[in-house]
């Protein structure tokens, strides 16, 4: 009757050891998304304070989408990912127009800078018309 004690013990060494891996993966994953997302972060910042560098600017969106991935299950990046990304890309080169001296105000739906003459918001797609309208 020794067998199956023996057996228990030998299951339970193994799914014990199993999750530890499983936890040890996860917090693997989290460490290296958190990274990610310094590193695009950082590399946004950078792009804010050179917003006509478009190396910069290419850099902030590998990582962007590199940190997409990652926080994404099947490590896949999606529409909405691109989105985010290039508006955040957008945002950070905002500042460069604002040196151009172009006639910008703040759409009441996102906030992003957008051309007065502007009938929808580049960012986030919101009606800007009664803006124009003056009204
Ligand atoms: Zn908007």
């Amino acid at each position: 009757m020794e067998i199956p004690v023996v057996t228990g013990l030998i299951l339970g060494g193994i799914i014990s050891l199993m999750v530890k891996i499983g936890l040890d993966e996860f917090a693997k994953n989290r460490a290296k998304l958190a990274e990610s997302e310094q590193a695009y972060q950082a590399a946004l910042s950078e792009l804010r304070a050179y917003p006509n560098d478009s190396e910069k600017r290419e850099n902030a969106l590998r990582l962007g989408r590199e940190f997409s991935r990652l926080s994404r299950e099947d490590n896949k990046e999606t529409v909405y990912d691109e989105l985010a990304i290039k508006n955040d890309i957008d945002a950070a080169c905002a500042g460069s127009f604002v040196e151009a001296g172009r006639d910008e105000v703040e759409c009441p739906s996102c906030a992003e800078l957008v051309l007065r003459k502007a009938v929808r918001c580049k960012h986030c797609g919101h009606d800007l018309a009664f803006l124009v309208a003056g009204v």
